[in-house]
């Protein structure tokens, strides 16, 4: 057995991936992984079918597709009045990849980055992959607000960048403009660089999303990150894309040049479509999520958890040490033989274990139908601990 390069220690694989081959083994109901179980837009997928039979099969622009790069110049400028042009704008293989090339452009081995707490697991590695130092600034239960104080003191003169996530996974956290001028503010007063993931733009209940670059002195320093996967139901897709000033977004090219150079030349002029063409599509499913989110909260809180109700995102958390469980991962890890449901244990997203030990992630971007079976099961278990 060799052993792997050591950038992989500890970000070996994806708890979703793990969660998800769980659940297939075990015919589980996955409420784990965040992956809609209904397609996006047919006229969308459509226009992806028009252009594999209309030759778009070879290598596109690296920089992107003329129509998409577009598309996302008048999105910004319609929903959020951002006014970029063509240069300002990349096209990436989902927003992984712009995550990835973003961390690897623009931080250099050594330097710290500044990352919410719990945190999406392509960060780490990324932070990693970088060579850089992760300084996690955690969102608490009960209502995981970003605290401004916690934030300026994660900041040393090794700082190099803010990586945000806003609405957050996993913990449906929607930062209010007060807690973006917070970070606007820490972020001129260093002179940082602030890459925000905001791929949940659209997948609000009832809170305003808004965009770190909208905020005054932010756009020249902001690289905004968001893909097609989540708003439009297509998360197998992987078109992506990252905007923000054409020095920063030129750098996040320069990286992802070497990692993939170009991406899914047929699907990148179908998401054109689906942003020029389809709010609908996103509005409906905000509703349509609301409408699940209360479902599935309503059910978890019956079942004696506490449940903290998301403004954002597929994902709602729970702490299950009301049940009698200390350790989130035990309580996942035992959950398909108790219940035959598969749920995500919040503590992998920690650094400090204590804030997520009890935690857990249930995904409601699932059809109605598997959301109450769900929920009968785990209501025919017994789900306390002995
Ligand atoms: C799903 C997700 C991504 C990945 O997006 P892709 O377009 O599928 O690469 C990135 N960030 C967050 C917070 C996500 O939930």
């Amino acid at each position: 057995m060799r052993e792997p390069a050591q950038r992989l220690t500890g970000v070996g694989s994806t708890i979703f991936a793990e969660m998800s081959a769980l659940a297939v083994r075990t015919g589980s109901v996955n409420l784990g992984q965040g992956f809609p179980d209904e397609d996006g837009p047919a006229e969308v997928i459509e226009a992806a079918v028009a252009a594999l039979r209309g030759g778009r099969n070879q290598y596109p622009p690296g920089h992107g597709t003329p129509e998409l790069l577009d598309a996302v110049v008048a999105h910004q400028r319609r929903h959020y009045g951002l006014e970029l042009d063509r240069s300002q704008v990349v096209a990436t293989t989902g927003a992984t990849e712009a995550i990835a090339a973003a961390l690897l452009g623009l931080v250099d081995p050594g330097d710290e980055v500044v990352v919410l707490e719990p945190y999406y697991d392509s960060y780490v590695a990324m932070i990693q992959f970088a060579g850089a130092v992760r300084r996690p600034v955690t969102l608490r239960a009960p209502d995981f607000r970003l605290d401004a104080a916690e934030l300026a003191a994660a900041v040393t003169d090794r700082t190099r960048l803010i990586l945000l996530n806003t609405p957050h996974n996993p913990t449906g956290t929607v930062l209010t403009r007060s807690e973006l001028e917070a970070v606007a503010a820490v972020a001129i007063e260093h002179d940082l660089v602030v890459v925000t993931d905001e791929v949940y733009e659209h997948l609000t209940y009832d809170h305003e999303h808004v965009p770190l670059a909208t905020l005054p002195g932010m756009f020249e320093r902001t690289v905004t990150i968001s893909s097609a996967g989540k708003t439009f139901s297509v998360t197998g897709w992987k078109v992506g894309w990252a905007s923000g000033p054409a020095d920063l977004v030129a750098s996040v090219e320069g990286a992802k040049n070497w990692l993939s150079y170009a991406s899914g030349a047929p699907l990148q002029p179908a998401v054109a479509v689906a942003l020029n063409e389809h709010d609908a599509f996103h509005q409906a499913l905000a509703k349509d999520l609301r409408e699940k989110r209360d479902r599935l909260c309503a059910g978890l809180s019956t079942l004696g958890m506490q449940v903290y109700e998301p403004a954002g995102t597929y994902f709602v958390t729970t702490d299950v040490s009301a049940l009698g469980h200390a350790d989130g991962r035990a309580f996942c890890a035992a959950l398909p033989e108790l219940a035959g449901v598969v749920a995500i244990p919040s503590q992998v997203f920690y650094d400090d274990l204590d804030e997520g030990r009890h935690l857990v992630r249930w995904a409601f971007c699932k059809q109605r139908e598997v959301i109450d079976e769900g929920l009968r099961r785990l209501g025919a278990a017994d789900l306390r601990a002995r």
